[in-house]
């Protein structure tokens, strides 16, 4: 699909449609606000274009982020504690920015509370979602994934990418979700069961980061400082990366759009940007996979560059397994 023709991502039309009425369907399960413009933004925007259905579920509110615009300042947590419904607004014109439609807070906004950085007072919060029991906080995402049924699912590594408590707990849930929406006999008041096809966990080859870093100090840029390879989450081994995504040049626009709406978060500047800590690294226009889940679409040792590689035969099986079903 690297022949798309050049145009910027478009929202589906008015009134639109059931998610039955999508081919193909793309989860991804997210912390914070902004957690999908930097990890996800090109891939979003160029599935919602090619007219995909993009459901995205954020965890949390992002309450207890920094504020980067001193004019802010008073959002904070420790002020006014208004942080997280300005960072919904903010995240409401990043889905603008990549022409996604679908998208909700975990059990509604304001359900699960952002936990702090690890260690923080914060995580002890009986609002929390460090503190959430696992299978309450996954039923929540069973009813999501029982509603849309994605084929694909995308969500962080073990570790969180890089170790912040809401990333981790945004893992086990995606991951015991994906578990628990597939098992009939869990709760089936939310829906029937689903199985989702391919679930994949967000990567950074160490080859691309650490060129992104040289491209950075060659650059000259506007931030007081420069991150290092450690301060990028989820960097791996290249020979660990699965499907490599990249596409129209409109998509990585619109994942600098999206980016730059999460204002009270990042600092863009051109192909590079900073988070609270001011520390600049690269804004990658390429975004990888890790497929840990399913079956590859591609040959053994070759990148996928579609994560729905391969589902096209599965969905029509499913289809043709529920056409049976009613025949019976
Ligand atoms: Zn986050």
């Amino acid at each position: 699909m690297t022949d798309q023709p050049a145009r910027p991502p478009q929202p589906p039309a008015e009134g639109s449609a059931s998610p039955a009425a999508f081919s193909r369907r793309l989860l991804l399960v997210h912390a914070h606000p902004d957690d999908e413009s930097i990890n996800n933004g090109l891939t979003m925007a160029k599935y919602a274009a090619e007219g995909a259905l993009v459901t995205l579920v954020t965890c949390t509110l992002g309450e207890e982020g920094e504020v980067i615009p001193p004019e802010l300042a008073a959002l904070a947590p420790d002020r006014d504690d208004t942080l997280g419904p300005y960072r919904a607004g903010e995240l409401a014109a990043a889905m603008a920015a990549l022409g996604v439609t679908d998208h909700r807070f975990l059990g509604g906004p304001g359900r699960y509370r952002d936990s702090g950085m690890m260690g923080a007072s914060q995580n002890d919060r009986p609002d929390a979602f460090w503190q959430a029991p696992l299978d309450e906080a996954a039923g929540e995402l069973v009813a999501v994934i029982r509603e849309v049924r994605p084929q694909v699912l995308v969500t962080y590594d073990p570790n969180g990418g890089y170790g912040h408590p809401d990333h981790i707990q945004a893992h086990r849930v995606a991951m015991r979700g994906a578990e628990l929406a597939a098992r009939a006999d869990f709760r089936p008041e939310l829906g029937r069961a689903h199985e989702i096809a391919k679930i994949y966990w967000n990567c950074n080859p160490r080859s691309v980061v650490e060129e992104g870093f040289a491209r950075l100090r060659a650059a000259g840029h506007s931030f007081p400082g420069v991150a290092t390879v450690d301060d990028v989450p989820g960097v791996v081994p290249d020979s660990e990366v699965t499907a490599s995504l990249t596409g129209d040049p409109a998509y990585a626009a619109a994942k600098s759009a999206a980016m730059r709406a999460h204002y009270t978060q990042i600092a863009v500047d051109g192909p590079f940007f900073a988070l609270s800590n001011d520390l600049g690294q690269p804004l990658f226009r390429t975004e990888h996979y890790q497929l840990v889940h399913g079956v590859p679409g591609a040959a053994a040792g070759v990148r996928e560059d579609d994560l729905f590689a391969g589902i096209g035969e599965m969905v029509g099986m499913e289809e043709s397994a529920r056409i049976e079903e009613a025949a019976e």
